[in-house]
């Protein structure tokens, strides 16, 4: 009953063949390979586009480097204020973009809103001195409270950034989670709805370690080759990069992977609402359940072996916050999730709630 977060799973089994075969022989270093070519095709089929894919190891990576190509050092890279960006990235943005300033422009459930980015976008008037430029807007895709962007509201924000020169970025660490969950197709929620660059996420639902960073727009990605060395994330043995993505992206096998998550996010939550005591003030979109749980219930689930976090109550309003001994918690599914184990963890909530 591990909920602690969908990177505590391993790779998919398929992604493991596919690593252990692209091991075998001799192959071009540093990306020249035939998986790493694969890979990029495939991305680009995917988004039915040509675009230029930078794979890396990492999700922070992915979103440093992204955002470095939008934004110059005495740029303004706006994002909400629970972003992964913001809070759990230990300045990497603001260290491989040379300086910008991270903005935060709040909303509710983890989303940006509209006014509150019309403000902030409005704070930093172009052309002045002492003000940081804007340049960079950062949506997270699915949140970091699980809620979405539908392709309208991608549209809405970036249209706003675009009318002042700022380019978009969409955090898709759990971009397939939001795609399967939304039904509309990679473009749709990308560059159709006017998303600049994408870190497309791979780890947290089923590669090894690989990410790409996908820029729709083949002027913005003219410095990322020299960014990803210079950032050490040009790997020598690429193609083991490329065997991950190719094979993730191969028979929609990165879908099928995030659709089971979601499902069995879905059990969770259902289970949860009619255990008595539990409170889900957030409806639960992707593969996250946020619950508020009974004292008790909380002890009889870590009693049984459950693993899941505490998640900060600051980031609900106040008549859905915590009371006396209750715990707010963050849950999160994976391709790896077993039905079983969301079944047990729920009957031991149900179960601890009567009591
Ligand atoms: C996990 C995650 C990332 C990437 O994190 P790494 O640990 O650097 O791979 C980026 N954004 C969000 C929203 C995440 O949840």
């Amino acid at each position: 009953m591990d909920f602690a977060s969908d990177n505590a799973s391993g790779a998919s089994p398929e992604v493991m063949a596919a690593i252990v075969a692209a091991n075998a022989g001799f192959a071009p270093a540093y990306g020249a390979d035939p998986w790493t070519q694969a890979a990029e095709r495939r991305i680009a089929d995917v988004f039915e586009r040509e675009c230029a894919v930078f794979l890396v190891a990492t999700g922070t990576a992915s979103n440093a480097l992204a955002l470095a190509s939008l934004t110059p050092p005495w740029g303004a890279a706006f994002c909400h204020p629970d972003s992964h960006v913001m809070g759990d990235e230990c300045g990497a943005p603001e260290f491989f973009s040379a300086g910008a300033k991270l903005v935060p422009v709040g909303g509710e459930g983890g989303k940006i809103d509209a006014g509150a980015l019309r403000e902030a976008l409005d704070a930093f008037p172009r052309g002045v001195a002492k003000l940081v430029q804007p340049s960079a807007l950062s949506l997270s895709q699915a949140t970091e409270s699980g809620s979405l962007y539908t392709p309208d509201e991608v549209a809405g924000l970036a249209g706003l950034a675009h009318e002042r020169g700022v380019g978009v970025h969409m955090d898709g660490a759990r971009f397939a989670n939001a795609l399967v969950a939304l039904g509309c197709t990679p473009a749709q929620l990308t560059w159709r709805a006017g998303v600049d660059v994408l870190s497309l996420g791979a780890s947290k639902n089923g590669t090894l370690a690989c990410e790409a960073v996908v820029i729709f727009d083949p002027a913005r990605a003219q410095d990322l080759v020299f960014r990803r060395k210079r950032s050490g994330h040009t790997l020598s043995k690429g193609r083991l990069l490329g065997a991950q993505m190719e094979a993730w992206l191969r028979d929609g096998h990165w879908l099928a992977l995030a659709r089971h998550a979601n499902d069995c996010a879905a059990q969770l939550a259902a289970g949860l609402r009619d255990a008595p005591g539990v409170r889900t003030p957030w409806p639960t979109a992707v593969n996250e359940v946020f619950a508020v749980l009974p004292g008790a219930v909380d002890a009889a689930l870590r009693a049984a072996g459950a693993r899941y976090y505490d998640w900060p109550a600051r980031r609900l309003p106040a008549a859905l916050a915590p009371r006396g001994a209750e715990r707010f918690v963050r849950l999160v599914t994976s391709f790896a999730t077993s039905p079983q184990d969301v079944a047990r963890f729920v009957e031991i909530a149900a179960g601890a709630g009567k009591d």
